[in-house]
């Protein structure tokens, strides 16, 4: 669908009888906005959503897919939203023909790895966490570890848990699906490309909304509602409007680079999602907000990119693993905070292969040759890395993750502006959390449009006046 066919369909939404369909306003789209935008015309509202480059513009396109639980702290409000979530798509697929088979849904389980015996004591306590909320978890020593995947070598004799219930899905062909389901719903309409850049919002003073979304051709009346869902780069806008700079400070970017490339021939198949254990510090919520804490440096490793501006901490390198509905092999991930290029780093690419390669041994081909090609670019050669050999139909894709100081993502509205929201800030778990996050945004909604009252206390830790206000004051620049 061009766009312009798409203007004039939002044009016949404002038409629409008011009894029918309230005509809510702009949404963006990743996989949050999208998430949102299904659950706001599930609930006969009508929704504009704008992207100012295209579908999986955003970290949506880097995400690798897994919904998982094993990692997650459990009893935090992340574990919450996350649990609720699965379970919408859980739900979802089982009401939707088709659709399981449209995002690549693999009931492949996770496995978090150690590596060594101070890993395996906090393993076994993980397991025993796990199954006090009621979650499967099995300790699997290194012996079973290696009867159920044969690739698999931890260093320093490490084990496995194993959760049969996580699973996998294609983050960029849910988001295509989404976008074709609401697509479908005369009540929905989005511009996509440059007409579809937000240059700037007016924020109404009364008590009604009304705010205004200004691009480059249009201002764009948003009638009841304002969603703002556009990832690490909402902190920007929100700022801009409000003029309250603590709004970017407190979105940050936390890029990520994911490999996929296919199975090296003589490496037995990853059948299960695979990350190791010390991934769970990325995981370890608290409710007040803290400045972006330094990545820790052992056991996972660390590395500097090439592509880095200013000196910042060390790149954070951590192992996952999963096997695409392909049988493509995807390898990750990497953690920058602050980084906002999204130009693939040669360095990153390397060290992802080589802390890959300490728990997949087949991968020590690929780790060495990256190690080599990111030399040459280091010595100002031209990267040929892509070219062949051990590389061999690698990709790369690198994504901004939206990082709200906290740890926490901002699900709510934002106080001192009736009929703005917020849905981002979700780092890792965008992918994972979307649907509950579109369920809760639509609670605060309707509670505003007093079409209903249902409950959204349990997740009061979400607002964003809750997050923006336990900011430190140390990370706030006049
Ligand atoms: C390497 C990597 C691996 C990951 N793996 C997983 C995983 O396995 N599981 C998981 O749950 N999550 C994963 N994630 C995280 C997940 O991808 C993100 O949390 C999620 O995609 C965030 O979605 P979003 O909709 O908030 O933002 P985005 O996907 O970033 O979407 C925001 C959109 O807004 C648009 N936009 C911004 N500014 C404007 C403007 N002014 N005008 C118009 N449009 C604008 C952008 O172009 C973009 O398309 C991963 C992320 C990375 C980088």
């Amino acid at each position: 669908m061009s766009w312009p066919l798409t203007w004039s369909l939002w044009e016949q939404v404002r038409a629409t009888p008011q009894h029918r369909r309230q005509p809510l306003g702009p949404a963006f789209p990743g996989i949050v906005g999208l998430f949102a935008a299904q659950e706001l015309l599930r609930n006969q509202l009508s929704v504009l959503l704008l992207e100012r480059k295209g579908l999986c513009a955003g970290a949506t396109g880097a995400g690798q897919g897994y919904l998982w639980m094993a990692h997650r702290a459990p009893g935090s409000v992340g574990w919450a939203l996350a649990a609720r979530s699965l379970a919408l798509w859980r739900r979802r697929v089982q009401a939707d023909e088709g659709l399981r088979e449209a995002i690549e849904w693999q009931d492949c389980g996770s496995l978090l790895v150690s590596t060594g015996p101070g890993e395996n004591t906090a393993l076994s306590e993980r397991q025993l966490a796990l199954n006090a909320v009621g979650l499967k978890a099995s300790y699997l020593d290194p012996r079973r570890l290696a009867q159920i995947e044969p690739g698999l070598v931890p260093p320093g004799g490490g084990g496995g848990l194993l959760v049969q219930s996580d699973l996998q899905i294609n983050g960029r062909a849910a988001a295509h699906t989404l976008l074709q389901r609401c697509r479908a719903d005369p009540g929905f309409g989005d511009l996509m490309g440059p007409e579809g850049e937000v240059l700037g919002l007016e924020l109404s003073a009364g008590p009604s909304g009304g705010h205004v979304v200004k691009t480059s051709g249009r201002r764009i009346h948003a009638r009841h509602a304002l969603v703002l869902s556009a990832g690490v780069w909402t902190g920007g806008l929100l700022s801009a409007a409000t003029g309250d700079p603590v709004w970017a400070q407190l979105l940050q970017p936390r890029r990520g680079h994911l490999l996929e490339m296919p199975r090296p021939a003589a490496m037995p198949p990853v059948t299960h999602g695979m990350m190791e254990m010390s991934y769970t510090k990325h995981y370890a919520t608290a409710s007040a907000p803290k400045a972006a804490a330094p990545a820790a440096s052992s056991p996972s490793s660390s590395a500097s990119s090439s592509s880095s501006a200013s000196p910042r901490e060390p790149a954070d390198i951590t192992f996952t693993a999963t096997t695409g509905a392909s049988g493509s092999l995807l390898i990750g991930s990497s953690r920058e905070s602050g980084e906002w290029d999204t130009s693939p780093s040669p360095a990153i690419i390397a060290a992802i292969l080589q802390r890959s390669a300490l728990f997949l041994p087949g991968l020590k081909d690929a780790a060495a040759a990256a190690t080599a090609a990111a030399a040459a670019v280091a010595d100002g050669k031209p990267d040929d890395s892509a070219g062949g050999g051990a590389l061999a139909g690698l990709s790369v894709r690198v994504g901004l993750r939206p990082y709200a100081l906290g740890g926490l993502p901002l699900i709510g509205p934002v106080e001192g502006a009736p009929g703005l929201f917020v849905a981002a800030g979700h780092e890792g778990s965008g992918l994972c959390m979307a649907p509950g996050t579109g369920e809760l945004l639509v609670r605060h909604i309707r509670t505003y449009m007093g079409v209903s009252g249902l409950d959204t206390a349990s997740f009061q830790d979400l607002r964003p006046d809750v997050r923006r206000r336990a900011v430190p004051s140390m990370t706030v620049k006049a």
